[in-house]
């Protein structure tokens, strides 16, 4: 990978805080500075000059030297930088390590080797056993010449002290077991307890161990009689070959080490070098590997020593386990999980199957973390969108977030809360002034509406207690430097919401570029920059330099292999994906139950690989109970497409196109099954799914729950006494989703005599047709309320487009469907229906957001949440994560009294859900406009616009 190490003496760890407090401790005195940078004036006539975030400087002055550093959002980044300045004008080099501990650090290390090569470290009995000591019995175990040798990489493996003390030269050590190796031989020599073998890797002690410490050691022994076999993998050094698994034996007087050996075809243990663990903190799973031919020489200074170049070619570089350890490894390696650990007395082994070689690769894409944390990795992708804690299933963002750096040898993720309200200076009265008078001016009123949700999380008014807050995410290398760092706009109530989805941004981010890592510069900013995310292209590329080779390789060569086979069929798949759709068939009878977005719904399900033609099939995976939420791209989009249009009860089948093997090998039990039947040729996935059970939304939750009769047969009730009141024969519902209102005043005994729904939605608008169909077909019955209906239509069109066959109805209703859409189409509605369609009345409802306070605290949880939980479970700024917004009376009325005004209705205020005299009023409320006497406007409607596609029509013959 062709990294020269430096010395990290020279750069040191230290903050530069820390070097000026070195050399100056008291004396050196720091001054914080506010500043208030000027924004760039976007209203050139407004007096007051606009306020940014206020930002900090730092002034340090030394004796003799005075230095002002840049402005931060931080204050102790302002210091931070005003001391680099001064070291920089000063010159200062930091103390070096050796200065500051008095003693070199091989000497360090000599010392510590001379004590793990001691008489007293074999014959301390104490419990737990030292990770050594197992390998130390082995090695003298051996009847072989080789009795009594150690190989040297398995002391800084094993031995943790040692380990710190040679990464603490520097941390790139860390990276390089060969330099590593180099290093305790150096040092061994020093020590003069341990010997070193000539040209070989070996390391022993200097004098023969007592025979009472050999005989104790022995007697410990516990392992069976029986030798062992364990499953392990290997993974050649060129990435076309492909990962295989490999058998291990060891006997039960065997030197595990000596096996492993064999397995590299080295010819002797000496040269085997261990890499850290790998994968999850408690195994003991590593790569072993075999030391470069011409190593490192020995008698070079540690400098010199820490400055070497890798004597080796790229070209024996193993990406895939150097991917895997974030060390360099050089070489075909074999990843194994064995040893001797604190906790057994005995050799810890465990089998190593390709399946734990595809998971661990895949687990280390946030996607796959996620993947793998539902246990489900056919069904599930990383979330689009983190709605609330209740409704997410598998590991949190910020634990997936923190498992990814973990895993990426990368410093934790550093997050930092901003509080918008902390932003507005309480002292700037003049600028709070300002803010109100714009909402006057009509030009202020489009950026209001075109902010949309983030407008009204600023809005002074509407911010629930608590305030509103903003959390940015930092991460950095291990080195401190900075690689990422994301600080989305969108604004939450809770703290732990705007953690939660920065750092789901993040992943999403990583996610989708990991693997395109060759794609230029600028592309990469940018699609970063739309994510509110800066990279920092030089150490981003450092750190995953091999995540690209890895995947993409990975990818390629297994989709090489695989398309060959597969591609007749692929063929056939791909034409119906191309538009996102499959074809599926589904079974059951329809309970009228179906999911929609926001509903938490529960599946069994069935993954196959399925060879085309023949009835050859492998189950991968299934589930009897997977939870997931809907419209939050919480699984693939077929599954998703497949499940709303399921109801209860229901079940349906699909076939899919292969994902990349390594989803298959990870997913499959059997992985030799899977690989034979791949191999043979022209294979799909086929889905089995059951829609098992579906929760409702949590608004739908809450309106039901809490009001009774439920707010939305409120709604309808009401609608129905202004239909009964007005004679109405005529009615047009604007948005009518399934159909929930037409459907209702089927039920009832009215003066309507044609009734019109339009959405556009066609899945809802599906829906509609059916129930409604199902209802006016039985109620031929002329004692049937719905008798007097002599029409039905469903049109598919936008309600903010006029179609005239729409025009002049009696009634017209559009009920909580504008908060569906953007303030501003919202507000072209408004126009449309009143200058346009122009019914006699309308009737506008949407959710009062000052009631949100009051449905939010109330304990609407479930039984089983914990009690932490409930204060949490509806984090839902909005009732509903599909609102754009939520109005408060006043905006509401704003909104309806100016649209009124200007087209000749009369306009009064009611609503459903509490009342109107008691704070804070309707949960839903509820605009009812009345027509003014007939005025030249309408002659305009006689216009011919039929722009809507009529979906289903009715009428009794
Ligand atoms: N009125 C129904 C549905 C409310 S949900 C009821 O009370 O149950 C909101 C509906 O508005 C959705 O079905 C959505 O598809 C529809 N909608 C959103 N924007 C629309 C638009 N521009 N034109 C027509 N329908 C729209
Ligand atoms: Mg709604």
């Amino acid at each position: 990978m062709g990294e020269t190490p430096t010395i990290q003496t020279k750069k040191s760890n230290q903050t530069p805080k820390a070097i000026i407090h070195q050399k100056y401790g008291s004396s050196a005195c720091y001054r914080i500075e506010e500043v208030r940078e000027p924004v760039q004036n976007s209203c050139p006539g407004l007096a007051i000059p606009q306020q940014g975030p206020c930002l900090f400087r730092c002034n340090l002055q030394l004796p003799g030297l005075s230095v002002t550093s840049e402005a931060f959002k931080k204050k102790k980044d302002a210091e931070q930088n005003a001391a680099q300045m001064a070291i920089e004008k000063l010159d200062i080099q930091p103390a070096t390590d050796s200065s500051t501990s008095q003693e070199p650090w091989d000497v360090l290390i000599a010392a510590r080797i001379s004590s793990l090569f001691s008489n007293e470290f074999l014959s301390s009995q104490n419990q737990p056993q030292h990770p050594l000591i197992g390998h130390f019995r082995a090695a003298l175990q051996r009847e072989t010449e080789e009795c009594g040798l150690l190989p040297v990489s398995i002391l800084a493996t094993y031995d943790a002290k040692l380990n710190n003390l040679c990464k603490s030269i520097n941390h790139k050590l860390d990276r390089n077991p060969h330099l590593i190796v180099t290093l305790i031989m150096k040092a061994a020599r020093k020590s003069g307890s341990a010997a070193i073998s000539q040209g070989k890797l070996w390391i022993s002690k200097q004098t023969p161990y007592t025979p009472e410490i050999l005989q104790a050691l022995t007697s410990q022994q516990l392992s069976s009689s029986e030798g062992i076999w364990i499953q392990a993998v290997r993974i050649p050094c060129s990435i076309e070959k492909p990962v295989e698994p490999v058998t291990l034996y060891i006997s039960s007087d065997g030197y595990y080490m000596d096996a492993i050996a064999q397995e590299l075809g080295l010819t002797d243990t000496s040269q085997i070098l261990v890499s850290r663990t790998v994968g999850k903190a408690s195994s003991e799973m590593r790569l072993y590997f075999s030391a470069l031919e011409s190593p490192v020489p020995s008698d070079l200074s540690l400098e010199d020593l820490l400055d070497a170049k890798e004597p080796v070619t790229n070209e024996s570089f193993n990406d895939r386990a150097s991917y895997f350890s974030s060390q360099n490894i050089y070489g075909d390696a074999i990843l194994a999980s064995i040893g001797y650990t604190w906790k057994f007395p005995d050799l810890f082994h465990e089998d190593v199957s390709l399946g734990t070689y595809y998971r661990m690769l895949i687990g280390r894409l946030p996607n796959g973390g996620y993947k793998l944390s539902r246990e489900a990795i056919l069904v599930a992708e990383l979330p689009i969108a983190f709605t609330s804690r209740s409704n997410w299933r598998g590991s949190y963002p910020w634990d997936l977030l923190e498992m990814f750096c973990r895993q990426h040898w990368l410093s934790e993720p550093v997050y930092s809360i901003i509080s918008i309200t902390d932003l507005v200076d309480p002292s700037l009265e003049t600028s709070q002034a300002s803010k109100k008078l714009k909402v006057a001016n009509p030009a202020e009123e489009e950026t209001k509406y075109a902010n949309g949700r983030s407008h009204a999380a600023n809005d002074k008014e509407s911010i629930a207690p608590g305030g509103s807050c903003r959390c940015e995410v930092k991460i950095l290398s291990k080195g401190q430097d900075l690689i990422i760092e994301c600080s989305p706009v969108d604004s939450y109530r809770k703290p732990n919401d705007a953690k939660q989805n920065a750092a789901l941004k993040v992943l999403s981010w990583l996610n989708k570029y990991l693997r395109k890592l060759d794609m230029h510069v600028e592309k990469l900013s940018s699609s970063g920059a739309t994510h509110g995310l800066c990279f920092y292209p030089e150490n981003f590329s450092k750190e995953f330099a091999l995540c690209l080779s890895v995947h993409a390789g990975q990818l390629a060569s297994s989709l090489r292999k695989c398309s060959l086979l597969a591609s007749s069929c692929m063929d056939q798949l791909n034409t119906t994906q191309e538009h996102g759709v499959c074809s599926f068939k589904t079974e059951g009878l329809d309970s009228g139950v179906f999911p929609s977005n926001g509903s938490l719904i529960c599946i069994s399900y069935v993954v196959s690989l399925v060879r085309k033609g023949e009835h050859m099939k492998e189950s991968l995976e299934s589930s009897d109970e997977f939870e997931f939420e809907v419209g939050t791209g919480a699984v693939i989009p077929q599954v998703e497409a497949c499940v709303t249009q399921m109801s209860m009860n229901q079940s349906a089948h699909f076939n899919t196109e292969l994902p990349p093997r390594e989803f298959i090998f990870a997913a499959a039990g059997d992985s030799l099954k899977s690989i034979s039947l791949l191999s043979m040729g022209a294979c799909f996935l086929e889905y089995s799914i059951s829609l098992l059970r579906v929760t409702e939304p949590l608004e739908d939750r809450m309106e039901q729950a809490l009001f009774s009769p439920p707010l939305s047969k409120q709604r309808v009730e009401y609608a129905l006494r202004h239909i009964n009141e007005s004679c109405a024969t005529t009615l047009v519902d604007f948005g009518c989703g399934s159909g929930s209102l037409l459907d209702s005043l089927l039920d009832m005994s009215t003066s309507l005599e044609k009734i019109v729904g339009v959405d556009i939605s066609r899945k809802s608008l599906s829906r509609a047709a059916k129930a409604l169909h199902l209802k006016l077909s039985e109620n031929s019955d002329p004692a049937k309320p719905s008798r007097g209906i002599k029409s039905a239509l469903l049109y598919d069109g936008s309600i903010t487009v006029f179609d005239s066959r729409l025009g002049g109805f009696d009634i017209g209703t559009c009920l909580e469907v504008i908060e569906h859409m953007e303030e501003d189409q919202a507000c072209l509605f408004g126009d449309v229906v009143l200058s346009s369609f122009r019914p006699s009345i309308l009737i506008v409802s949407t959710p009062n957001y000052e009631y949100n306070s009051i449905l939010q605290r109330t304990d609407l949880s479930k039984k089983d949440e914990d009690p932490d939980e409930k204060m949490q479970s509806l984090p839902c700024k909005f009732r509903n994560h599909d609102h754009k917004f939520e109005w408060t009376r006043e905006q509401f009325n704003n909104w309806a009294s100016d649209l009124a005004m200007r087209h000749n209705y009369s306009v009064e205020f009611s609503g459903v859900g509490g009342s109107a005299d008691v704070e804070p009023g309707f949960a839903s409320q509820i605009a009812i406009f009345r027509r003014g006497p007939i005025d030249a406007e309408c002659s305009e409607n006689l216009d011919i616009a039929q722009p809507y596609e009529v979906i289903w029509n009715w009428s009794r013959s």
